[in-house]
């Protein structure tokens, strides 16, 4: 990364300080917002600066759900069991390739009282569980299956439990997430300073990073770290330049899930005074095709018309096999009785027929090559069995009745959606990792700007529920450390 110079200041070259507090946490999204609460109930002095007119981030504007389990108060209540190991196994299966199992281990171990802190800090849930697959849209029920909890292979590796936890609204679920938490936070005393843009950090000669210099429209303010420093800046969807450096396959994503200031500066700051960024080239790909959920019983097809996945999973596992194993070529074949059109997007028919002859022609394959996929398909479809993908029996129905209509999902016709996994290497307690694997002294992060739970894999709910996690994790952390 170039420029590195701008963004690290030798605390030599800091005459005086304008202000300054315990721990300092840069960016107050959820993230942010978590690490203030928990540094200011451990006694401290906490100044959020963030770059914006006002708090939320990007948390604001999303979807609001916390993933946890584990047997939260929320589960319990509504009857479902789980455990940390069963969790656990869940998140080791579906977070990868390779998670990080220490950060999947706390935050398992941590989540019913991480859950039971989020309704101590006033965020109603609803206990109602939605029917529905992955996200409760226009319903107000707190618990839903937010993954592929209940779908194969994850099915068989974890009995499945529902994790997504949703605040009790229709409508803004982020919003009245994040409006709680920040209203808890302005009533703890937590300081705040907007239209704060932090350009710089701060580090001493043995490596501590003991503040930041951050414009404001007043001029350059330099704000100095007791304690501990917090990136909590978001991740990089907006920056083009990081993601033709690191994540390329991103960019064919239509629809970025962010805000303009995800720009990656949390993380071009953390890499500036020695913190090690991972899995950069990963992100939360969603093909968002369903609702209507019957759409599942229609097939996912490659270019060559073969399935690739069971259509029973989260819709982040279809769009990641789809964009990164099918270069974002794919088709979803549904029959006259199972067809819909999609609730979210707009979509574009490929092709249509009273036969899967007429279709398979009509999208340029080979003769037979469709035809036999839907065949061996239906044989078993109609034992309720799949036997290459295992998609689960309530799915599963012969593609009989015409006519027969292929949805275009290619990411030219069709709205992925993506926001970024990779950012600063942490460990359980957010302390940022060099390149060794040794924190760096007084640095900490957590949110986007990191690369947590999900190191590719995802689940709605897990980039809150990091972010939160630990965020709070920091803030406890950093008051511990040395003044
Ligand atoms: C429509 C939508 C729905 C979503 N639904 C869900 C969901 O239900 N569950 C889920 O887990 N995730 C969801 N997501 C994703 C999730 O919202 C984000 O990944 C998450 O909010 C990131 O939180 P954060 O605290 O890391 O960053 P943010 O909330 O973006 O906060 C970062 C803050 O840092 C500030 N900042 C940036 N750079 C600087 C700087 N240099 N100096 C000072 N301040 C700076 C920014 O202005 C911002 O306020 C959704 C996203 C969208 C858009």
């Amino acid at each position: 990364m170039s420029g590195t110079e701008l963004l690290r200041v030798d605390e030599r070259d800091v005459a005086a300080w304008d202000d300054q507090a315990d721990v300092v946490v840069v960016g107050y999204g959820c993230a942010g917002v978590c690490t203030a609460l928990e540094a200011r109930a451990a006694g401290g002095d906490v100044l959020v600066l963030e770059r914006s007119g006002g708090p939320g981030g990007t948390s604001i504007n999303s979807g609001g759900f916390l993933y946890c389990g584990g047997g939260t108060a929320l589960q319990r209540a509504l009857g479902y069991d789980d455990s940390v190991e069963n969790m656990y196994a869940y998140m080791m299966a579906a977070c990868g390739p390779e998670p990080d199992a220490a950060l999947i281990q706390a935050y398992c171990e941590g989540s019913v009282a991480h859950f039971d802190w989020i309704l101590e800090k006033g965020v109603p849930y609803k206990e109602s569980f939605f029917a529905g697959a992955h996200e409760p849209f226009h319903s107000d029920d707190g618990l839903v299956y937010s993954g592929s909890e209940f779908a194969w292979p994850f099915n068989e590796i974890a009995t499945p439990a529902p994790r997504g936890h949703a605040p009790q609204t229709i409508q803004d679920k982020g919003a009245l997430l994040m409006n709680k938490l920040i209203a808890a936070a302005v009533a703890a005393g937590v300081r705040t300073a907007f239209g704060t843009r932090v350009e710089s950090l701060v580090q001493a000669g043995d490596g501590r990073v003991v503040g930041a210099i951050a414009h404001t429209v007043e001029g350059r303010k330099r704000i100095r770290a007791r304690k501990g420093l917090v990136l909590t800046a978001g991740g990089f969807i907006y920056n083009e330049d990081m993601l033709s450096r690191y994540a390329p396959l991103l960019k064919q994503c239509r629809y970025k899930v962010g805000t303009e200031t995800d720009d990656g500066s949390g993380i071009r700051l953390g890499l500036a005074v020695g913190g090690e960024a991972i899995r950069m080239e990963t992100g939360d790909i969603s093909l968002p095709v369903f609702p209507p959920n019957d759409l599942r019983f229609g097939i996912c097809l490659s270019e060559q018309g073969q399935r690739f996945i069971n259509e029973d999973v989260y819709f982040g596992r279809i769009g990641e096999y789809a964009l990164m194993h099918q270069a974002g070529r794919v088709f979803l074949l549904v029959d006259d009785e199972h067809f819909g059109r999609p609730e979210n997007f707009p979509i574009e028919i490929a092709a249509a027929g009273e036969t899967v002859e007429e279709v398979e022609a009509e999208l340029g394959m080979p003769r037979g090559a469709l035809v036999n996929t839907v065949a061996v398909y239906n044989e078993y479809a109609a034992r309720g069995e799949d036997p290459l993908f295992h998609k689960g029996a309530d799915w599963l129905a012969p593609i009989a009745t015409p006519p027969f209509g292929v949805i275009d999902l290619s990411t030219e016709s069709f709205v992925y959606t993506a926001f970024t996994l990779g950012g600063l290497w942490i460990d359980p307690q957010a302390r940022v990792r060099g390149g060794g694997g040794d924190p760096i002294p007084g640095l900490y992060a957590a949110g986007r700007t990191t690369s947590g739970v999900a190191k590719q894999g995802y689940s709605s709910g897990m980039s809150l529920g990091d972010g939160s996690f630990f965020g709070r994790a920091a803030g406890r952390h950093a008051m511990t450390s040395r003044t």
